[in-house]
């Protein structure tokens, strides 16, 4: 008989939670076709929400060894749309310099509502699941050799991420200031050459980083602007990873695979969920666990405070 390793599991549990995320990106895609006339809200959204249905299918359903391949799945299908059916062949960017845009333009679509709904208003739901299941950047530094990083963070860096999102709001000013604002906006050719250049900085220095601190993450925690506005939201996620204190022996493997440096045994000495803002809901922690005693559950708590583990103290 084939163990849990080997063994697919569909079961109520399974398809529970895909269902909830595809009826919430069907409702959202429903009501701005409804509001707008404009049916490619209906596809959008349909399109998002059955790709993270899937990998989270996939995840809960696939035999234990191969439950990451769920949410590598998801990190793809919506990676490649949003970067090149978005922003390459629509010429909408949705980075954030693209949402400063739309923003200062009175838009409320493309980056805007991108940002709100990925980044603002649904982390009150799923915490960094964005940043876990469908960042374009973290598709391609998730490929990188450096999964596990081999050592805490550097507490350090942390500010950098802060300087980059005001360096970018400035830059967009300026920018918005020398050529007009009616250069911007859906399908000008100005906002694809900033989503392109945008990108290929972001790759290189992620790439680069990965290397260099043998962390695939290391651009995520220290880097990229993105969590500035998603820390306002997701520490209230409703959706957050939890340890079952009955089942957990205390190994430690959880803390160790975690790409976010999470102190996932101090939240549960505490009796807390993994209240940490770093916390990207990858489940990795989950799927190597050898009790099965992590899982996501749906709450309401909140901290501000973050456990996290650090090189330098
Ligand atoms: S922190 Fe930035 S680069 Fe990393 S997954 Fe989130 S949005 Fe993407
Ligand atoms: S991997 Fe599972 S059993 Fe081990 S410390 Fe983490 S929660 Fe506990
Ligand atoms: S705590 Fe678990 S789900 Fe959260 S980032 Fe770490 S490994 Fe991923």
């Amino acid at each position: 008989m084939k163990n849990s390793n080997e063994r697919w599991n569909i079961s109520n549990e399974s398809l529970k939670k895909p269902l909830v995320f595809l009826i919430l990106f069907l409702s959202i895609g429903i009501w701005r076709w409804k509001a707008s006339g404009n049916t490619f809200y209906l596809f959008n959204f349909g399109y998002i929400g059955l790709s993270i249905s899937i990998g989270m299918f996939l995840n809960g359903a696939l035999p234990k060894k191969h439950k990451s391949w769920g949410r590598r799945i998801t990190q793809l299908l919506v990676g490649c749309y949003m970067l090149i059916f978005l922003g390459i062949i629509n010429r909408e960017n949705m980075q954030l310099e693209g949402f400063f845009i739309y923003f200062m333009l009175g838009i409320f679509e493309a980056a805007t509502l991108h940002y709100f709904v990925a980044k603002i208003v649904g982390p009150l739901i799923f915490g960094r699941g964005w940043c876990g299941y469908a960042c374009w950047t973290a598709m391609v530094l998730d490929l990188l050799p450096y999964k596990i990083p081999k050592e805490g963070r550097v507490k350090k860096f942390g500010v950098i991420r802060y300087i980059h999102f005001f360096l970018s709001l400035i830059v967009v000013l300026i920018i918005w200031s020398t050529f007009g604002s009616q250069n911007f906006g859906k399908h000008h050719m100005i906002e694809l050459y900033m989503l392109l250049g945008g990108n290929i900085i972001y790759y290189v220095v992620g790439i680069s980083l990965a290397y260099v601190l043998k962390d695939n993450r290391a651009f995520c925690k220290y880097v990229c602007p993105i969590p500035v506005i998603q820390k306002l939201t997701s520490p209230f996620s409703v959706m957050k990873i939890e340890i079952d204190a009955n089942k957990c022996v205390d190994c430690g493997v959880c803390e160790k695979v975690c790409p976010m440096n999470v102190k996932l045994l101090t939240y549960k000495n505490e009796g807390k969920r993994i209240l940490s803002s770093e916390c990207i809901n990858c489940q990795t922690c989950a799927n190597v666990c050898p009790k099965s005693a992590i899982k996501s559950t749906f709450k309401f708590d909140v901290s501000f405070t973050e456990q996290l583990n650090y090189k330098d103290k």
